[in-house]
């Protein structure tokens, strides 16, 4: 059995515009913004509005919006870091790895021989999530 979506979970915070985030794109079904504990340099999450806890209970029709912004957001990373490839993850319930219950895809830049950092490991400098998603943004844009 799957619990019940919580609305008090922290992206729905942010969402809510409740709690601060490097917000790096918004349309009106999605939202993507800076993990804070980036297991690589300009690690992304992107999340539905509507609310569910991960694909379990998600309405299927929300994939097709929140992966046009996965591979969006996958392109422009890339693209701001000159990486040489792109990780996506996505878990579902905490046997898995999932720590925060609001569906969301983490798209991470890779680059040759780097290994990723610990998941949900140590918090980035704020300064430098700004200037990250800076860049992505300016990725997005162009
Ligand atoms: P999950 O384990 O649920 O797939 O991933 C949750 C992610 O959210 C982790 O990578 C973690 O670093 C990140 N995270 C946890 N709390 C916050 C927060 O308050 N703000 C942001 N932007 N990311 C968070």
């Amino acid at each position: 059995m799957v619990e019940a979506y919580d609305p008090g979970n922290i992206f729905a915070k942010i969402l809510r515009g409740e709690i601060p985030s490097h917000r790096v794109y918004e349309d009106d079904a999605v939202v993507a913004f800076m993990d804070v504990m980036p297991q690589g340099m300009g690690h992304t999450l992107v999340m539905p509005k509507a609310p569910s806890r991960n694909i379990l209970d998600a309405d299927p029709a929300t994939f097709g919006p929140l992966f046009a912004v996965v591979q969006k957001v996958a392109v422009a990373v890339k693209k701001a870091f000159d990486a040489d490839g792109v990780t996506l993850m996505q878990f579902n319930e905490s046997a898995s790895g999932q720590t925060v219950y609001h569906l969301h895809v983490h798209v991470v830049p890779r680059f040759e021989g780097v290994p990723l950092k610990p998941h949900s490991g140590q918090m980035e400098k704020p300064e430098v999530l700004a200037e990250n998603a800076d860049k992505i943004r300016a990725a997005l844009a162009s």
